[in-house]
């Protein structure tokens, strides 16, 4: 019997994707804004409907650089219910985040909860689209524009995610991509900053590589946070298959749905109406009534050679490189649900008998 993991990366065929890096074995032009990179750039403004798209290595350095280039000072308002990325990006800026409660919906920021926490500090709001499923972003565009803070998305599960038609990273002012392996759309690693602003496209440009502006002056205190020629290929390939994958992904929702709906005590993360989904993750939240705690369910599947993730747990907030510096009891929900959640295998090319097997076994007690 075969293992079934989380998920597993999508992949064009060895033939095509060796098509696309031929040239590069002739131009022998691998790094700094090459043809491939530009190329998917100009792709990608068009498959996540936004008029600017600078790249970077991975989604961290990103969202990192978002951060850093908005010149932010002070305290910002951000999700304990995350993966580790968020939160450094924030402290690796030297800035202090203030975690707010997640709702029990959807598990994004509680926007209701976002004022209580605002002081004359606060310089912005970094909210997370847990899942795919967008934030409240009409109330926090409300809260940012009457104490003029900043909105900055990871987007890191959003990719091709649109809220009553509109894609999702038209909202807030800078929204991060990741195109990690994992993610519904993968450069191998990669990332992406998408935004509206024309004129930023060149601070990141050279934010990105070291500050340079020319051979003869350098700017910025900048990073090394380009992407190569062998990613951004990799990217052109995997956006030939974008949409064919998302809909396999929607095939393995919708058998999860129909044999978990009703199951005792599993509560599923039934998306809304009016989001054009990409199928990310299919969390579970196992309630008392199950009789399993959530390890003990994590335990039993993997004693069946299926491999689930407690993602997001723990909080970030209860980190030990953060030393107990924030008190998770202040954000309750996410604590209950960090304490719950178990995402289950899923992937495009996860088959449906597969889908059937798991969900036996977590109906079977
Ligand atoms: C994957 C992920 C990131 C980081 O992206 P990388 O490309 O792996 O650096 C950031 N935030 C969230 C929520 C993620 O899931």
């Amino acid at each position: 019997m075969s293992k079934i993991l989380v998920t597993q990366s999508s992949m064009p065929s060895y033939e095509e994707y060796c098509e696309e890096i031929k040239e590069l074995f002739d131009t022998k032009w691998l790094t700094n804004n090459g043809k491939k990179h530009n190329l998917l750039e100009e792709k990608l403004c068009d498959y996540l409907g936004v008029n600017n798209i600078s790249l970077f290595c991975n989604g961290h350095m990103a969202l990192y650089s978002a951060l850093k280039f908005l010149n932010l000072k002070g305290e910002v308002i951000t999700t304990p219910f995350t993966f580790a990325s968020t939160t450094h990006a924030i402290v690796e800026n030297g800035l202090t985040p203030v975690f707010c409660d997640i709702n029990q919906e959807d598990y994004t920021i509680d926007a209701n909860k976002i004022e209580d926490l605002i002081t004359d500090k606060t310089c912005a709001i970094v909210a997370v689209h847990v899942y795919g499923n967008p934030c409240n972003v009409e109330k926090i565009e409300d809260i940012a524009k009457k104490h003029n803070l900043k909105v900055i998305y990871d987007a890191a599960h959003a990719f091709g995610v649109k809220y009553n038609g509109i894609p999702i990273a038209n909202f807030g002012d800078i929204s991060m991509f990741s195109f990690h392996a994992t993610k519904v759309y993968n450069t191998i690693e990669g990332g992406a900053l998408a935004y509206s602003n024309k004129e930023w496209y060149q601070n990141f440009g050279e934010l990105k590589n070291f500050g340079i502006v020319d051979e003869e002056h350098v700017s910025n205190i900048g990073i090394n946070a380009k992407m190569n020629e062998f990613q951004a290929a990799m990217g052109l390939c995997n956006l030939r298959h974008i949409n064919e994958e998302i809909a396999k992904r929607k095939k393995v929702y919708e058998k999860y749905i129909e044999l978990l709906k009703d199951a005792k005590g599993i509560k599923l993360n039934i998306l809304k109406e009016n989001v054009e989904k990409n199928y990310a993750y299919f969390p579970i939240i196992i309630e008392d009534e199950y009789g399993l705690t959530r390890d003990q369910l994590y335990e039993k599947l993997a004693e069946n050679d299926i491999f689930t993730r407690k993602y997001f747990y723990p909080l970030v907030s209860d980190y030990d490189c953060y030393n107990k510096q924030y008190d998770s009891t202040l954000t309750p929900i996410a604590k209950d649900i960090a304490n719950r959640v178990l995402t289950l295998p899923m992937y495009a090319n996860l088959s449906l008998e597969d889908v059937e097997k798991i969900c036996n076994i977590i109906k079977k007690q």
